[in-house]
This record gives C-alpha cells, structure tokens and sequence, in this order.
C-alpha cells in the first residue's frame, strides 16, 4: 500500500518496503526507471527531519531541472562534433585529436551529469525521459540495471561501512579500508593504483556486469533481483550499442589500429577522471572508514554522511565550470548522498544550507580545498593503508 502526507513543504511517499520522501508527488513519484527500485534510495522520516531545512523549494527545483537540461544538450553538441571529427568527418589527424579530447569530455560529463542524475531518478520528472537517460550508462559500456542495484543499494546506503560499502571492496587489488586483510603487494598500491584507475569502463564493459549475470539471482543488502531472459537481453544489447557507436563503425571508416588507439585512448581518460573523482569523496585521509556494526541509517544518516564525504572545491572560477562541467555534482558529494534524488545542478545553493548547519552545530564540513589536494589526500590514505595491520591479525 502506498500514502502520501505532507511534511511542510515535502510530500512523503510511504511504502511496504520503507519510506521515500520527494519534494512534490509530481516531481518525484517513483518512476518506471525505478520500478522495483522505490526503496534504493529510501531515507527514513527521521532523515526527512534533519535534512528538510537544506532540501530546496519547488521553484528551486525546477529551476535546477532546466539547467541540468540545457547541461545536458551541450554534452550531446560536444559528443557530436566530437564524433564528426574523429569519425565521419575530414580525416586531418590534428582534427581526429580534437575529436577524440572532445568525445573523452562528453564521456565523462554524460557519465558524471546525465547517467548518474537519471538512475537516480533526478534527471527528469518524466518518466520516459529519466529512462532515456538513464540508458546512457549503457551506451557507456554499464550496465544500468546494474548501476542502480549496486550503486544506490549499498554505496548510498552504507557510504564507506566496512562489508557493506561495494566501493571500498577491490580486494585483491587495493586495499581501501584497514578491515581488509593485507597483501604484501599493496606496499605499492600507491603508485600502482592510478594505473588501475584507467581501466574501470574495460571492466565495466567485460568483467563485472557479465559476472553477475551468470548467477540466476543477484543480491545486495538484502535485496534479491531474478536474472530473467529480458534483464539478459537488455545487458548484452547495452554492449552491443556501446561497441556499435564506439567499435563497428568506425572501423567501417578507419584503419583497425587507428580506432583500437583512438578507443583506448577515451575509455583511459574516462575511467581515469571518473574513477580519481569518486576515490576523493571517501577513500581520502578526512573521511572515516567505519566498522559494519556502525550505526548509520535513519537519524544517523547525516551524521554519517558527514563523516565519510568530503567535497571538493575549485581553485577558481574558470575552474570551477570546467569542475562542474565535467564532474557534475560529483564535487559536491556531501549534499548527493544527502538528497541523491535532486538533480546536481541545485547541490551548490545547497550547499551554503549545509555549511551553514554545520557551523551552527559543530560538525565538521569536510572539503578538499583543491582538486590537487584531493588527490594528495587519496595518495596518502593509500599508502597509510598499505602500511595497516591486517584484518585477520
Ligand atoms: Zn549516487
């Protein structure tokens, strides 16, 4: 059964499986994207309280859905005149370069600005427009049935909880959190893992969404979904369309080993600065890696969330678009995993709500105070855990 009540200014949808709140019913009623997901990113009425008073109004909203729209069909005209150039168009080779950098952009915007909004729903209040973007993580080589079961379930839920959090598991290759056993390779992990970095959309796109499709169900946190012939169906034909668009024509137009250069060369660079941007968030020195028996859902969510997010600011104002540009959203962690189901453009007038709060209550705002910063700050905690005693011990 599902109601509907009013909390100020908020409508809150209550369901068998937990409670979803929204802003209005129109603008956020579960969608078909979310079908069988209305409880992936369930905050609790405890929650609802204690974040409100950040949340912004009606008009705020809409006004951050049309940004985010005209966002968004700017990253479509790059990835067009992207692919133009380094495709169909003249052959020049400094054209072909330009093209290639211009498509790498768009990537990383569509992943960070388009893919991530929509499979959380806050891409769109159309239902058919969120579904149409959320299949961009497809066209990118993820699954997006996959994203958001994995993604919204236990990366939100469990933001750096030891066995929970799936991002801080990549065992046997890095060592992310001091619950984890040691390896005598991980001594290293700080000069290897940047290499690692560059191959996130190979493994999306071979290794990981194959793997779990092998099993007839898959289950996170509790929550078990049935590997059926149509999610098989989907999985494989997002494959194929990214291997069309990327692979199959342009072979067609260019030599093997122009395109085998030219691919690797965009899906390092986009696995590169997608995966350094999420690292910054919480495998940092500032957020805390917490133990599985932590409590941290319903009124401990944002205590939580403010001890394991860090956002990141830009040194200036020329880089602060380009940051925004490229990383939608993703600088400004500390209010996604407050309210994943606002679109990222409305994050930044948030944010002052939230810094403030904390300054009135003490708590702690933890940011990076450049992108430069960041990255020192994940290179340390690397090295830091590398040098952790082991789990087992
Ligand atoms: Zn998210």
């Amino acid at each position: 059964m599902v109601t509907y009540f009013f909390l100020n200014n908020l409508v809150v949808n209550l369901d068998a499986a937990g409670t979803v709140w929204h802003v209005n019913q129109a603008a956020y009623a579960p969608t078909e994207v979310t079908r069988g997901y209305a409880s992936l990113d369930n905050i609790a009425e405890p929650e609802i309280r204690s974040i409100r008073h950040f949340l912004p109004d009606k008009a705020g909203v809409r006004k951050a859905r049309r940004t985010l729209h005209a966002k968004a069909i700017s990253i479509a005209a790059v990835f067009a005149t992207g692919y133009y150039l380094a495709v169909i168009g003249n052959r020049h080779p400094l054209l072909h370069l330009a093209g290639i950098v211009l498509i790498a952009h768009a990537c990383v915007a569509a992943a960070t600005g388009i893919m991530h909004d929509a499979n959380h729903s806050a891409f769109s209040k159309n239902k058919g427009l969120n579904k149409a973007a959320a299949v961009v993580a497809d066209a990118l080589g993820a699954s997006s049935w996959m994203w958001r079961f994995q993604h919204n379930l236990t990366h939100h839920r469990h933001t750096n909880v030891q066995t929970l959090d799936d991002d801080i598991e990549q065992m046997p290759f890095l060592r992310l959190s001091d619950h984890q056993e040691t390896r005598w390779y991980f001594r290293y992990q700080h000069i290897y893992a940047w290499f690692l970095y560059c191959f996130l959309t190979v493994k999306w796109l071979f290794v990981g969404d194959f793997g779990k499709l092998a099993s007839k169900t898959i289950t996170y946190d509790g929550v078990t979904r049935e590997v059926r012939t149509s999610t098989v169906v989907g999985v494989v034909g997002g494959k194929l369309a990214h291997a069309s668009w990327a692979l199959a024509i342009p072979l067609l137009l260019h030599s093997w080993y122009i395109v085998i250069a030219s691919y690797l060369a965009i899906a390092f660079f986009v696995s590169f600065s997608l995966s350094v941007v999420f690292q910054l968030a919480h495998c940092v020195e500032e957020a805390q890696m917490l133990p599985s028996d932590t409590e941290h859902g319903g009124a401990h969510t944002l205590n939580h969330q403010l001890k394991t997010t860090v956002n990141i600011e830009s040194g200036n104002k020329v880089a602060g678009w380009y940051m925004g540009w490229m990383y939608g959203g993703l600088d400004n962690q500390i209010e996604h995993h407050l309210a994943p189901r606002f679109p990222h453009t409305c994050y930044k007038d948030m944010s002052n709500n939230v810094r403030k709060y904390c300054q009135e209550t003490g708590l702690k705002y933890l940011t990076h105070k450049s992108l430069t910063q960041g990255v020192l700050s994940h290179y340390r905690h690397l090295r830091t855990m590398a040098l952790g005693v082991s789990a087992s011990a």
